[in-house]
């Protein structure tokens, strides 16, 4: 059978992830979780001193982006690939609020985004591939076979976020999460550089009711007609 693409894009905590991984193990393709390059850069911004609550330093970090390597490894026991940032995992790092608050402002700068589309692209050259992000069906793969749009009311998106912090054993509240939802939204879908916006092409699914098992049922499905039309 032949191999596609599948980019799925949306809001910040709408489950991109969760399908993306279900239909990568299902279809036997490779997993890019896009959104943790974005942490990447974003853990070495913070790490190097360019940025905190108080300022950014965009020029110290575009002259660092050549000391960035992001790379991902299988991991057999979690079924997923982590990313490592110069060798090192930071797959627990990247995932903390702190790293949250700061990659909106971070994935805004075109240096940073020209750099990690052109290393998504090189890895989804081969097809075979499910990606998530903000901007995959709209610059990373405008021509990919199927494309996704997920939505759900910001409420739902920040409990689940919350409920996953949580369980992580973060100290955090629930309205620091709802609150960094809608900026990390907001800033995503202002910026100049590769605004989210729903491709013209993509489909939408609000996931705010559905359980994970209907979603994928409905995913596969729509995996399945756009198979049957190659
Ligand atoms: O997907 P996740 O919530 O981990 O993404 C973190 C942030 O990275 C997003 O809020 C967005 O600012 C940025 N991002 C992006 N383009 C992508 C993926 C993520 O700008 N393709």
């Amino acid at each position: 059978m032949q191999n596609i693409t599948i980019a799925i894009d949306g809001f910040s905590s709408t489950g991109k992830s969760t399908i993306a991984k279900q239909l990568a193990k299902h279809l036997g393709y490779i997993y890019v979780d896009t959104g943790a390059m974005y942490r990447a850069v974003t853990l070495f911004t913070m790490r190097n001193g360019f940025i905190d609550s108080e300022h950014f330093d965009v020029v110290a970090l575009v002259s660092k982006l050549n000391e960035v390597d992001i790379s991902f490894t299988f991991n057999v026991e979690l079924g997923f690939a982590e990313v490592y940032l110069n060798g090192e995992n930071i797959e627990k790092e990247i995932r903390t609020l702190e790293v949250s608050s700061f990659v909106s402002k971070v994935a805004a700068i075109p240096e940073v985004r020209y750099q990690l589309v052109k290393q998504q692209q090189q890895m989804g050259k081969d097809k075979g591939v499910v990606m998530d992000g903000r901007d995959i069906g709209t610059v990373v793969f405008p021509y990919a076979e199927l494309k996704l749009f997920m939505t759900a009311s910001a409420e739902k998106r920040a409990r689940r976020r919350y409920d996953e912090l949580i369980d992580r054993g973060d100290k955090v509240t629930y309205e620091d999460v709802l609150r960094n939802v809608q900026e990390r939204d907001y800033i995503d879908t202002h910026r100049e550089d590769s605004p989210l916006v729903k491709a013209d092409d993509a489909i939408e699914i609000d996931n705010s009711d559905l359980t994970l098992e209907s979603q994928f049922e409905k995913v596969l499905e729509l995996v399945n007609t756009t198979l049957d039309k190659l």
